[in-house]
């Protein structure tokens, strides 16, 4: 889950890292008051769960409060990247001398956190990573000691940092780590990080992943009521509500599967056979024929279904009870597609039969369902 700049903000400054003293607004009129009340001039920030706010025009300066109204007005209007602009930060205007780039993120390779620094911060960090990655400065971080200020200063005297800001970035860096540590982030970044005309570390913008499986099992109650549900697919959600794991995908083949692994080797083997599956969807151990019939509704949902791939190996899941999912959800939603059924394991005989009863054929291997169900969404 991604966190807006204003809420990322507002936990770095929980943790004393310098950021503009600025509110959100949801209408021009409270831009308008936060404006007056800071004084000067502002930037208005569109809050979208995007990157490139600002090439796309959803960051404008104002220097009065009914300028600072006017532009709320338009930024309000715009949608950026296909997500709708429903707040904005009102921030007061940063004197930028310096745009410097301050992350940290996960090293998969390494097992680590890394701390990613750059003299050349501001708008596209990804492009200089591409151009010119000798201009991105990387530390490691052990995660049960944590980041040492050594190493912080290390980084600072890489990227040429004037000595006056030392301390400060040393804090910073050392505060962005224990954001990272204590919210599970999978992604805790500062850019820019701007010095201001009078030497000052300031945050001017802010970002924040949250690691979702630590959210799942309620470490961050208060990071959960933070979710922006304009992100997210009204089918992953229905399906988060049904304790299933569900990613909408480009394809056109439903698949539904037990297990995660096998989900993962489905949907390899449909691709195998020139097929593109529409869904990650496992259905977990256990699912009884609700939780099948839930699936199966979040499956048919989706418009672009030409066909739809069952494949079941019953361990502690049983077929039959599968089965008798299937044919609820097949009563209650009407199936306008072809389906494949590849029942397996405990009581798969039974599971079998209960389809057979229902006109609906089974496949025997995956690789055969695989090929019926390719064939099937191209019309064969
Ligand atoms: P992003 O484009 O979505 O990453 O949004 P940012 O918050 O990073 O802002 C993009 C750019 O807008 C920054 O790199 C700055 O150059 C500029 N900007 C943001 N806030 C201010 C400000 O207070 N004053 C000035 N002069 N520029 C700002
Ligand atoms: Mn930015």
């Amino acid at each position: 889950m991604n966190l807006h700049e204003y809420q990322s903000k507002g936990i770095f400054a929980q943790y004393g890292i310098p950021v503009p003293s600025g509110k959100v607004a949801t209408t021009p009129a409270e831009a308008k008051a936060i404006a007056q009340e800071i004084g000067g001039r502002v930037v208005i920030k569109s809050q979208v769960l995007t990157g490139g706010r600002g090439k796309a025009g959803g960051i404008k300066l104002a220097s009065t409060p009914d300028e600072a109204a006017q532009l709320a007005q338009q930024i309000l209007a715009m949608t950026i990247k296909g997500l709708p602009v429903r707040k904005v930060l009102v921030d007061p205007a940063s004197n930028i001398q310096t745009e410097i780039y301050l992350g940290i993120t996960n090293d998969r390779a390494a097992r680590k956190p890394v701390l990613m620094a750059s003299a050349a911060g501001g708008v596209d960090i990804e492009e200089v990573a591409h151009t010119t990655p000798e201009k991105i400065i990387r530390t490691h971080i052990d995660p049960l000691m944590g980041l040492r200020d050594y190493q912080a200063r290390d980084v600072a005297i890489e990227m040429e940092l004037p000595r006056e800001q030392w301390t400060q970035f040393i804090h910073i860096a050392r505060k962005l780590w224990e954001v990272y540590r204590d919210n599970d982030a999978t992604l805790a970044e500062i850019n820019p990080l701007v010095i201001t005309g009078d030497g000052k570390l300031v945050a001017l913008d802010g970002k924040m992943s949250i690691d979702d499986n630590a959210l799942a099992v309620g470490r961050h109650p208060k990071l959960e009521a933070m979710r922006d549900l304009d992100v997210e697919e009204a089918s992953e959600i229905e399906a988060k509500q049904h304790e299933l794991s569900y990613i909408k995908l480009d394809g056109n083949i439903g698949c539904m599967v037990n297990g995660a692994g096998l989900a993962m080797t489905t949907m390899d083997v449909i691709k195998l056979f020139g097929g593109s599956p529409a869904n990650f969807l496992d259905i977990g151990g256990g699912a009884g024929p609700d939780k099948v019939a839930a699936a199966f509704r979040i499956i048919l949902k989706e418009p672009n279904i030409k066909a739809i791939l069952i494949n079941i190996f019953g361990g502690i899941t049983r077929c039959d009870d599968v089965a008798r999912g299937i044919l609820t959800a097949m009563s209650e939603v009407g199936v306008h597609v072809p389906m494949v059924v590849r029942l397996v394991g405990t009581n798969a005989k039974e599971g079998r039969e209960l389809l057979a009863n229902a006109n609906m054929g089974t496949a025997e291997t995956l690789t055969d369902a695989a090929q019926k169900v390719v064939a099937a969404a191209k019309g064969g």
